[in-house]
C-alpha cells in the first residue's frame, strides 16, 4: 500500500504542465492600476466638485458630506458595474491579522419586484457588520457586539473577482479600534503634524509630512500535493517534525539563483494581478533558503503601502493553487535553515517632494537630514521594548535571538562614517565653546554627509533596525505580520520625540539662542542620551549580548515578557498622549497577542501529539516488526549462534533504538497534554501564556528530536509524511 507520502510525489510527476498566463498587454503601464478607482478614473466619474472634495479629503482628512458621499457612490458604482463588478464590500484589517470583507450584491428590489444596482454614499461611508467573532481583547460584550466599518478615502476602492473593495477602517460601537487601520492613520497625522511643525524650522514652504513604506516580503512555496500530506502545514503554516535535508541551503546556491520555470510562470501571474491592482511590485528574486523567494515594490505612502501588502498576500495566496502551489508566509516554516522576514523599508517624505532620510547638499538641508535621524535614534531607543513587542509571535519568535535576521536587541546600526559623525557631534563640540567658528566648523562636517553616504558598501544584516542611505530598514519584522503593528509604534514615538524637540529647540531660542545653534545644541544631548542603542558590529554574537547587557539594553526572547510592553507606563502614556490608542485598547491588543501565542502553540501541540502517536509511531513499529520478524526467520535457518550474532546485532540494535525513541515520544506526548490540561485551567491568559510558552512549548522540540531521529532509520517506503528534501526541493 502506497503511503500519502508518495501519492502526493506520483501526483507531482505526472503534472507537468505550467499554466498558461495571460496579460493584457505587453506593457505593464498600460495596465498599470486598470482595476483601482484611482485619482484619474474618479476625475472622469465624479463631479468636478466631488472630486475636489476627495482630494482635499486625502490631502487634509476632511470630512465628506452626505451629498458628496452619494455623488462618489455613484461614479464608483457606474465604473465598478461597467468593469463587470456584482457586489462591493468594505474592506478592513481586524486584529486576526488577515484582512476581512463582507460581500453585498449592488442588487435592489423595489415596490413592483423590479430589480436594479443601487449603491449609495451611505453604503460607501459606513456600515455596520455584526463581526462579533473578531478579537476585540474584551472591547465588547455581546450586547453591544456591532462593529462599524468606515471608508478610508487615502486607499482608493478596487476590483477582485467582480467584487467592488472598499478599504474602510473598523471600530467598535463605543468608537474604540478594532483594527491596524484606525491607530495607523491617526499615528500618521500625528508624525505629520509633529514632523511638520518641525521642518518649518528649516523650509516654511513645508506643509506636510507623510511616512513611506517599502516592504520585502520573504515567502516560501511548497507544492500542493505535498503540503496536503502534511497536516502539520495545514494547520500551523510550519513543519513541527522532519529531518534537515543532506543539503539544503549550505551551498548557497539558491540565492539570486536563476528563478525556477515552474515558480517564474507564477510570480509573473501573481504580478500581473498585482499591477491590475495598483500594486506597484518591482523586484523578484530567489532568497537564501531553497525554495524561499522575495518581492519587493516601489516605496509609497505608508497606508497605502500596507494596504497593498495585504491584499498582494491574498493574491499570492489565491494565485498559487492556480499553480499547485501554496505560499507560505509563516516565519519559520523549516527548522535549520533561514526563515522569512518582512524587511519594513521606512522614511518620511515632505509635500515639496523632499525625503528627510536624505543627505542634501547644503549645510542646512543636511542639519535637516540629521534632525530626523537623530530624533529617530533617539525614539527607538526610548520605546525599543515596545518595538520589539510589536514583531513578536508565536511565529517571529523562531526567529528573534535564534542568529536569524533579527537578534531580540533592538539597535541600530548607521554605517561607520555616519556613526563617527555623531560621536564627534557629540564629543568634539564642547558646549561653552558656542562661537561662530565652532558651529561653522560642525557646518563644515554635516556638509560631508553627502559624500559619506556615497560609501553605502557597509551594510548590516545583522541590525534589527539599519539605516541604508536614505531610509531605515527595520529588518525584524515578520513575514506574516501587518505592517501596520511596528509602523504605529514607529510613527507615534518618533512623533512623540519631535514634538519634544521642538520644545527644547524653543526654549533656547527664546533665551536668544542662534537657530541652527539651538538645534545642534538639542541634537548633542540626544545624541548622546541615545548613544546606547547604536551598534556597528555583528548583531548576532555573544558578546554583542555582554556588551548590550551592560549598557542597559534588554534581550528578550520570551515572547509573554515582550508582549508587557504593550501595556508598560511608557507605552500608555505615549499613545495616549498622541491620541493614537488608548490605555483601554492597548490593553484589548495585548489580550489579543497573548491569546493568539497561547491558541498557536496549543495547534502545534495538538497536532503534533496526533502526528506522533497516529502517525509516526505506528509507523516505526511497523518498521520494527519487520526487523523483528526477519531476526527470527534467520535464527530458524542459523543454528551456530556466533554466525546469528554477527547477521542479526545491528537489526536487534536497531530495533532497541526504535523502542527508545517511540517510548520517548510517548512519554513526551503523554507530558505534554498534561502540562496543556493544567494551562487550560488557568482563567487568566496572562497566566496561561507563560504555562503555554514554558511547560508547554518545549516538548515541540524534544518530543521532535525524535521522531527525526526515526525518520532515519525507519524504512523509507513506509514513512509517511513528505521529507524536507522533498518539500525544498520540488518546484
Ligand atoms: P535592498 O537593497 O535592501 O534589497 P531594494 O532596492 O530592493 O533594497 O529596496 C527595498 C525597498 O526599499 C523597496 O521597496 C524600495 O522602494 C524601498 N525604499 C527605497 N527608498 C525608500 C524610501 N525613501 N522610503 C521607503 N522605502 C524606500
Ligand atoms: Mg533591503
Amino acid at each position: 500500500m502506497s503511503t500519502i507520502r508518495f501519492k502526493a510525489l506520483e501526483e507531482i510527476n505526472k503534472r507537468r504542465d505550467i499554466p498558461k498566463i495571460s496579460f493584457p498587454s505587453d506593457k505593464i503601464s498600460d495596465y498599470f492600476g486598470s482595476d483601482v478607482f484611482d485619482l484619474p478614473k474618479m476625475q472622469k466619474y465624479l463631479s468636478k466638485e466631488a472630486y475636489k472634495n476627495v482630494v482635499e479629503s486625502i490631502e487634509t482628512g476632511a470630512k465628506i458630506n452626505r451629498k458628496t458621499a452619494d455623488q462618489i457612490a455613484s461614479g464608483m458604482k457606474e465604473w465598478a458595474t461597467g468593469k463587470g463588478a456584482t457586489h462591493y464590500t468594505h474592506w478592513f484589517h481586524p486584529l486576526t491579522g488577515n484582512t476581512a470583507e463582507k460581500h453585498d450584491a449592488f442588487i435592489s428590489i423595489d415596490q413592483d419586484g423590479n430589480s436594479f444596482e443601487s449603491f449609495d454614499g451611505e453604503l460607501l461611508v459606513q456600515q455596520e457588520p455584526d463581526a462579533s467573532s473578531f478579537p476585540h481583547g474584551g472591547l465588547r460584550n455581546t450586547f453591544e457586539a456591532r462593529g462599524y466599518t468606515a471608508w478610508d478615502p487615502a486607499s482608493p476602492a478596487f476590483i477582485i473577482d467582480k467584487t467592488l473593495c472598499i478599504p474602510t477602517i473598523f471600530v467598535s460601537y463605543r468608537g474604540e479600534a478594532l483594527d491596524y487601520k484606525t491607530p495607523l492613520l491617526k499615528s500618521l497625522n500625528a508624525l505629520d503634524k509633529a514632523a511638520t511643525s518641525v521642518c518649518k524650522y528649516f523650509d516654511k514652504s513645508i506643509n506636510k509630512v507623510f511616512a513611506t513604506l517599502g516592504w520585502e516580503q520573504e515567502y516560501f512555496l511548497v507544492d500542493e500535493a505535498l503540503y496536503n500530506a502534511r497536516p502539520d502545514l495545514v494547520l500551523t503554516g510550519r513543519t513541527l517534525m522532519g529531518h534537515a535535508s543532506a543539503k539544503d541551503q549550505q551551498l548557497s546556491d539558491h540565492y539570486f539563483s536563476s528563478i525556477p520555470e515552474r515558480v517564474l510562470a507564477y510570480m509573473k501571474d501573481f504580478e500581473a494581478e498585482a499591477h491590475k491592482l495598483g500594486i506597484p511590485l518591482k523586484t523578484r528574486h530567489n532568497e537564501v533558503a531553497p525554495n524561499q523567494f522575495e518581492c519587493a515594490p516601489v516605496f509609497e505612502e505608508a497606508n497605502l503601502a500596507n494596504d497593498h501588502n495585504q491584499l498582494l498576500m491574498k493574491i499570492m495566496r489565491k494565485t498559487a493553487k492556480k499553480h499547485h502551489f501554496q505560499v507560505l508566509f509563516h516565519e519559520k516554516p523549516f527548522a535549520g535553515i533561514n526563515g522569512s522576514g518582512k524587511h519594513n523599508n521606512w522614511s518620511l517624505a515632505t509635500d515639496t517632494g523632499i525625503n528627510l532620510l536624505k543627505p542634501g547638499n547644503t549645510p542646512k538641508s543636511n542639519l535637516l537630514f540629521l534632525t530626523f535621524l537623530v530624533n529617530i535614534i533617539t525614539a527607538v531607543k526610548k520605546h525599543n521594548d515596545l518595538l520589539r513587542a510589536t514583531i513578536m509571535s508565536a511565529g517571529n519568535q523562531h526567529r528573534l535571538g535564534a542568529n536569524e535576521a533579527p537578534p531580540a536587541i533592538i539597535s541600530v546600526f548607521l554605517g561607520s562614517r555616519l556613526d563617527e559623525m555623531l560621536n564627534k557631534i557629540e564629543k568634539n563640540i564642547p558646549e561653552k565653546k558656542k562661537t561662530l567658528e565652532v558651529s561653522q566648523n560642525l557646518k563644515l562636517d554635516i556638509s560631508k554627509i553627502p559624500e559619506i553616504l556615497l560609501d553605502n558598501t557597509d551594510r548590516n544584516r545583522t541590525s534589527p533596525f539599519a539605516f541604508t542611505g536614505n531610509r531605515f530598514e527595520f529588518r525584524a519584522v515578520g513575514s506574516n505580520e501587518n505592517n501596520a503593528g511596528p509602523l504605529i509604534a514607529l510613527n507615534t514615538a518618533l512623533a512623540d520625540q519631535l514634538i519634544r524637540f521642538k520644545k527644547d529647540v524653543d526654549k533656547l531660542i527664546e533665551k536668544k539662542v542662534r537657530k541652527d545653534d539651538a538645534v545642534l545644541n538639542v541634537l548633542r544631548k540626544y545624541v548622546s542620551e541615545s548613544k546606547t542603542i547604536r551598534f556597528e558590529g555583528n548583531g548576532y554574537s555573544k558578546e554583542w549580548e555582554k556588551e548590550a547587557e551592560k549598557r542597559g539594553l534588554t534581550n528578550i526572547k520570551s515572547a509573554s515578557k515582550a508582549f508587557k510592553a504593550f501595556i508598560s507606563k511608557e507605552t500608555i502614556d505615549l499613545y495616549e498622549r498622541n491620541n493614537v490608542l488608548n490605555s483601554k485598547e492597548l490593553h484589548s491588543r495585548y489580550e489579543i497577542r497573548i491569546c493568539e501565542y497561547i491558541q498557536k502553540i496549543q495547534i502545534e501541540a495538538r497536532i503534533l501529539g496526533d502526528l506522533a502517536i497516529n502517525h509516526i509511531i505506528p509507523t516505526a513499529i511497523k518498521y520494527q516488526n519487520t526487523l523483528i520478524t526477519s531476526v527470527k526467520e534467520l535464527k530458524a535457518i542459523i543454528e551456530d549462534q556466533g554466525d546469528l550474532e554477527a547477521l542479526a546485532s545491528r537489526r536487534i540494535g536497531t530495533i532497541k533504538k526504535i523502542s527508545k525513541h517511540t517510548t520517548q515520544i510517548s512519554i513526551m506526548t503523554q507530558e505534554m497534554i498534561e502540562e496543556r490540561k493544567k494551562a487550560n485551567v488557568i482563567e487568566d491568559c496572562v497566566k496561561r501564556i507563560e504555562n503555554y510558552e514554558f511547560k508547554v512549548k518545549p516538548y515541540l522540540d524534544k518530543i521532535r528530536y525524535h521522531i527525526d531521529k526515526l525518520e532515519l532509520i525507519v524504512d523509507d517506503e513506509i514513512w509517511p509524511l513528505p521529507k524536507y528534501r522533498e518539500l525544498l526541493f520540488n518546484r
